[in-house]
């Protein structure tokens, strides 16, 4: 790649599915590292399997990303100089190099049948040996060729591969060695007239100007293919920088049945984007500073390909590493059966409370609005009592993994009845000192009308001293008599959204 050159980076996926973590990643890395580097990110469709891509697939990919944040300069919906960015539309771009090819000899047409390449392909197996194509239609005439496609034969193009070592150089991975024999001739254009992912890739890449293929290392057996081509083409190889496999916490590559879900997904779950983006940036590359929390633009400023490692980066977000996680969809598991499926644990969980305690205040309050469908109640107080839920959730934020989180510390706060939950919430009411130190209380938050988490939390301390009570015996019933519950929000916080007229009516109640 020449100095002085525009980066320009893409991310290219198949329509094939929907979005996960794995790609995702991909296109994380291939974004920051454009604007990392003041260059262009492009997004490419890849859709020239006819069988398996789909449009719904397509728009899913991209409802992904845009959740994301990723944003392209170029792409199906954006547009550009180098448009159509699908390539089931850029047939004639490739007809142009097959053509290239075939010309100089370095591409021929092949009109061995599906059948007859099967039986060979399970030759090799029987025989534990690679398979290789065997070159039997290398050496046709023209006249052949000719013939045979007159008679309205079947045929694809097959790339012509001499013997030798190809050489591969990965910013990531090193210098990597493959043995052209064990490539064989391979196809670059199927009998239907759609180029090969391989080929369609170089001349895209090519077409559009892409200085940077940053992808996962799953692909890397495919670059020595990609390379030859661009040889034989005259072209200039990209700069290729290989990122690390993706495992689960059993150390396993992750897999659609086990864990490798939508993006999507985690949205619904309460996760914002860019503690995922956070998340997902720290798979596979460490900032040189070591320090984790990032914003998006932080990671622009900070993302190098120098600091990728090629050793398995570790998703800790689901818990593969438990019995029967062999084969699990988490989108098809029972709400109960995918929480003991999720490590609570986890960086993803850590990141996303620090984002959520960070997002300004009014940001946050819209963000969990769309978690609050099945709470009318709480929704309610929302329009009726801004300010005192305003306060809540800006209390309560330290608290909560995520979004979703808010519902129950907000249905905690809010909630209307504090009769006792429990046998347990029950047998702290009824000890002998509950009472006097409940009645001490009352007395002070009436007198004191105390208002911050302090002011209330020396009134506790003070019905403590007066009722001759400490720790336990001081907060449990309080808590009881407050909220019903044994367990729950830290009390001088609750009360100081509650306000000390609630407060003291609750306990009156209870009393
Ligand atoms: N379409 C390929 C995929 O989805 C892209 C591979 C590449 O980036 O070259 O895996």
């Amino acid at each position: 790649m020449k100095q002085s050159q525009e980066i320009r980076t893409r991310f290219a996926p198949s329509p094939t599915g929907y979005l996960h973590v794995g790609g995702a990643r991909t296109a994380l890395f291939n974004y920051l590292f454009a604007r990392a580097r003041g260059g262009k990110f492009i997004i490419r469709v890849e859709d020239t399997d006819q069988e398996r891509s789909d449009p719904q697939s397509e728009q899913m990919i991209l409802e992904s990303l845009a959740w994301l944040g990723i944003r392209a300069d170029e792409g199906p919906s954006e547009g550009g100089p180098f448009a159509p960015y699908r390539q089931s539309e850029r047939l004639d771009v490739f007809a142009g190099y097959t053509d290239q090819l075939v010309k100089a000899g370095q591409a021929y047409p092949c009109f061995c049948s599906d059948e007859e390449l099967k039986l060979k392909q399970e030759q090799a197996k029987k025989m534990g040996l690679p398979y290789v194509y065997d070159g039997k239609c290398r050496g046709l005439s023209d006249e052949e060729i000719s013939r045979r496609k007159a008679d309205g034969e079947a045929f694809t193009i097959r790339f012509r591969v001499e013997s030798g070592e190809v050489v591969v150089e990965d910013v990531v991975q090193g210098r990597v060695k493959f043995d052209a024999r064990l490539i064989g001739d391979f196809i670059i254009v199927k009998s239907n007239g759609f180029p090969s992912y391989n080929f369609a890739v170089v001349c895209d890449d090519q077409e559009m100007q892409i200085t940077h293929v940053i992808r996962g290392v799953g692909h890397l057996s495919n670059t020595p293919r990609q390379v030859l081509i661009q040889d034989a083409l005259g072209l200039e190889r990209p700069v290729y920088a290989h990122i690390s496999e993706i495992v689960g916490t059993d150390k396993k590559k992750l897999s659609k049945r086990r864990g490798a879900t939508s993006i999507l997904f985690f949205r619904d779950l309460g996760y914002l984007s860019e503690a995922f983006v956070n998340y997902m940036s720290l798979l596979g590359w460490y900032p040189r500073d070591a320090v984790e929390y990032m914003s998006t633009d932080e990671l622009a400023k900070k993302f190098d390909l120098a600091q990728c490692s090629k050793s398995p980066a570790m998703f800790d977000f689901f818990l593969t590493d438990r019995e029967g996680a062999e084969d699990f969809d988490p989108a098809s598991l029972d709400p109960a059966e995918l929480q003991r499926r999720i490590n609570k644990k986890s960086k993803l969980n850590w990141l996303n409370n620090r984002h959520i305690r960070d997002l300004p205040l009014d940001d946050l309050i819209e963000r969990v609005r769309p978690f609050l469908s099945d709470a009318a109640d709480i929704r309610e107080l929302i329009e009726k009592e801004p300010d005192r839920v305003r306060q809540a959730i800006g209390s309560v934020r330290i608290y909560v993994d995520t979004l979703q989180d808010f519902v129950a510390y907000l249905r905690e706060v809010f909630k209307v009845s504090v009769q006792p939950e429990s046998d347990e919430a029950r047998a702290v009411l009824e000890d002998e000192s509950a009472r006097g130190v409940v009645v001490e209380f009352v007395s002070l938050v009436a007198d004191r009308k105390p208002e911050t988490p302090d002011e209330f939390a020396e009134a506790m301390k003070e019905a403590g001293r007066r009722a001759s009570v400490k720790g336990r015996a001081l907060f449990m019933p309080i808590r009881v008599a407050s909220t019903g519950s044994t367990q729950g929000l830290e009390l001088p916080t609750l009360f100081s959204i509650l306000g000390y007229a609630a407060v003291e009516e609750r306990m009156r109640r209870a009393l």
